[in-house]
């Protein structure tokens, strides 16, 4: 079970899909009191558009 260690890197998880990525892959983005990390574009848009909901959603749902 010992595995050889790989060199530990700076990685990160997705806030969207929590996939492990690495630090200097990982998108970021600042949020209102943390940084958020993606692992790609998608995820960061799909958190952006979650995100920009609460800002721009001015309208009432019923
Ligand atoms: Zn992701």
């Amino acid at each position: 079970m010992n595995d050889s260690l790989k060199s530990k890197q700076d990685s990160v998880k997705c806030e969207v899909c929590m996939k492990e990525v690495p630090l200097s892959e990982a998108k970021s983005a600042e949020a209102n009191e943390y940084v958020a990390h993606f692992c790609g574009l998608d995820c960061y848009a799909k958190w952006r558009h979650q995100a920009g909901t609460a800002e721009d959603a001015k309208k009432t749902s019923g």
